[in-house]
């Protein structure tokens, strides 16, 4: 019940034009249905392994969109589930998603990950490797770039997120304004849960959003 009260409640809220997407990692397929259920469209995967367990049950009854770092390894399996892939930061990983985009017929959306905090450790391409990035992958025939993600440094702090957050929109706007075949910039994901309304504010028109749904996640 509260998952559907929930749901309800954000999609209140958000402004007009404003995506969704529910953060799903350890959730159960019956929980994310809840969600659906609830006008729910988007359903975000960390794991191309738990992605398939839910994608057995849910189907096409949602959207599925990678939010997790994605292993080259992994792209067969996960065009054969995913709509959109919002973690791209690599030709390489752009490369063998076109491949297997190819064999099995179809266009991939996909969003460029930016590291807008620069930190070593995680993933996303570097705000100053963005632009060429997107120029390289925009020549891959099956994929279709539609725009920038970011997770930005946690601190806990939403306020902290904020220069991150103005950073990645400055770069979505830079690449608007070069008009790169092939290329558009209509989404830019930014936010989670604490910091969403901060990210909208600095123009973000998809937001990926786990705990206010699902309420805390328990690790084993
Ligand atoms: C888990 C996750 C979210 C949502 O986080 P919450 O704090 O639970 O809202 C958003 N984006 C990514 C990439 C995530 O892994």
């Amino acid at each position: 019940m509260e998952i559907k009260e929930n749901i309800r409640k954000i999609l209140s809220e958000l402004p007009e034009g404003v995506k969704l997407v529910g953060a799903a990692k350890t959730r159960t397929p019956e929980e994310i249905l809840e969600a659906i259920e609830a006008g729910l469209e988007i359903v975000g995967e960390n794991y191309v392994q738990e992605a398939e367990r839910a994608y057995q049950v849910i189907g096409n009854r949602a959207k599925w969109h990678m939010i997790g770092h994605l292993q080259s390894n992994k792209a067969k399996k996960a065009v054969k589930i995913f709509d959109m892939v919002e973690t791209v930061d690599s030709m390489k990983l752009a490369r063998a998603l076109d491949k297997a985009c190819a064999k099995e017929g179809r266009m991939m959306e996909i969003l460029i990950e930016v590291n807008s905090g620069e930190e070593p450790q995680k993933a996303g391409v570097m705000p100053g490797e963005v632009i060429s990035l997107v120029k390289d992958i925009s020549g891959l025939e099956h994929l279709k770039i539609m725009g920038l993600m970011t997770m930005g440094p946690f601190t806990g702090d939403p306020e902290d997120a904020r220069p991150y957050f103005q950073k990645t929109r400055k770069i979505f706007e830079e690449i608007k304004e070069l008009d790169i075949p092939g290329v558009e910039m209509r989404y830019l994901s930014m936010g989670m849960s604490n910091s969403y309304k901060v990210a909208l504010e600095e123009g973000a028109n998809m937001v990926r959003i786990g705990t206010k749904i699902f309420g805390e996640r328990f690790y084993a």
